[in-house]
């Protein structure tokens, strides 16, 4: 099932709204309708969208910036928590870091202030909410971009001030050791959150602290092992000894390669040697329940895997395996004929040697092993 479908496309960067986000906007109509009635109903409704349109505007900051020093933003995806603007990559430049990450924020805070200019001045709140009848939607959609803007400036990933802190910090430490401290730094303050929202009752409040905690834990583990693949190519990260099947093949055939256990997941390629496909154990048995057990391989694989050229920067690959979604990637030449096999195990198994051969922190060797877990 689809769980994001496209609403526009702009400047190169599809906009998605995911499926939970129409729950929320059918669950706000609910809880006002019978609250206060159709007209309150319509109002909320109307809020949430103004409210993720200017969130839909503070995402298009950081993909303008982004844009400035030519890094692309395939799509942005609405969630009822937030938006999310998927970069091709983070920049890894301090200071590029810092100017995409400071430009979501700007974004609301520009906002805010041109509402108190045409006003001339600060919009009070009325003490029964924001929702009430006669409330002014400007007025609400000033507190909102001045709140947004103070919660991504929290210095925690993976809010935006998490980023800019790290950056700023990267000015004068490396990359490893800012993001070590800005995450250390993030979680002292998801922490006192939890804490402070606990012992206030505020359930909503300790969830999103916790989620700040972890996230802060994955940033680091990602920075650990962008650092262990640095200097590495896809050519050299990939298998270079893997079984490969045709599509006429027996899927038994493939089990029995599965169960010597050196591989799990193989190219499919056709005469020419190129990768048309990947099959792995969990495709293998959906195949034969559905097929029974003289299926073939044709049966089992439905996509292409990602080509990706022998000179890809390493993390930059183990990137797009992540985002195709497919267990295995294809490291293919200049004539696009596959050269290399790329896994998630694999990746793992490459990460570790490097951690050791370089004596790393024992950080780095955990985040090495995270991928195998
Ligand atoms: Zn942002």
């Amino acid at each position: 099932m689809k769980w994001s479908f496209t609403i526009a496309k702009l400047f190169g960067t599809r906009v998605q709204i995911h499926l939970t986000f129409l729950l929320l906007l059918v669950f706000v109509a609910a809880q006002y309708y019978f609250a206060s009635g159709a007209e309150a109903a319509v109002r909320g409704v109307f809020l949430i969208i103004s409210v993720f349109f200017c969130v839909l505007l503070h995402e298009f900051g950081h993909v303008a910036a982004a844009l400035k020093y030519g890094i692309t933003t395939p799509k942005i995806t609405l969630y009822p928590i937030g938006g999310i603007a998927s970069l091709t990559r983070i920049p890894k430049k301090p200071l590029q870091e810092l100017v995409v990450a400071a430009a979501g924020p700007a974004v609301n805070l520009t906002i805010a202030l041109i509402i108190v200019l045409i006003r001339g001045n600060v919009p009070t709140i009325p003490a029964e909410g924001v929702l009430t009848a006669g409330f002014s939607i400007v007025d609400a959609l000033f507190w909102v971009n001045a709140s947004l803007f103070f919660f991504n400036l929290i210095p925690a990933f993976p809010m935006d001030g998490g980023r800019m802190f790290r950056a700023l910090l990267g000015l004068f430490l490396s990359r490893g050791t800012a993001t070590h401290l800005a995450v250390t730094v993030g979680q002292v303050i998801a922490i006192a959150g939890a804490i402070w929202a606990m012992s206030n009752g505020q359930i909503l409040l300790t969830f999103i602290a916790a989620f700040i905690f972890l996230a802060g834990k994955g940033e680091e583990t990602m920075v650990d092992q962008e650092l262990l693949l640095e200097g590495h190519t896809a050519g050299e990260a990939g298998m270079s000894d893997f079984k490969t099947f045709h599509l006429d093949d027996k899927l038994n055939k493939v089990i029995d390669k599965i169960l010597e256990g050196d591989q799990d997941v193989f190219p499919v390629i056709n005469d020419l040697k190129d990768c048309i496909a990947a099959i792995s154990f969990n495709e293998v048995i959906a195949a034969i329940q559905h097929y029974g057990p003289d299926a073939h391989v044709r049966d089992a694989v439905n996509s292409v895997p990602e080509q990706i050229p022998e000179s890809t920067p390493a993390f930059d690959a183990w990137q797009k395996l992540a985002r195709s979604r497919m267990a295995g990637a294809a490291v293919v030449d200049e004539a696009g004929h596959l050269k290399k096999w790329l896994t998630n195990r694999q990746f793992s198994e490459f990460m570790v040697v490097q951690a050791l051969a370089g004596h790393k922190p024992e950080r780095s060797l955990r985040a090495a092993a995270t991928e195998e877990i």
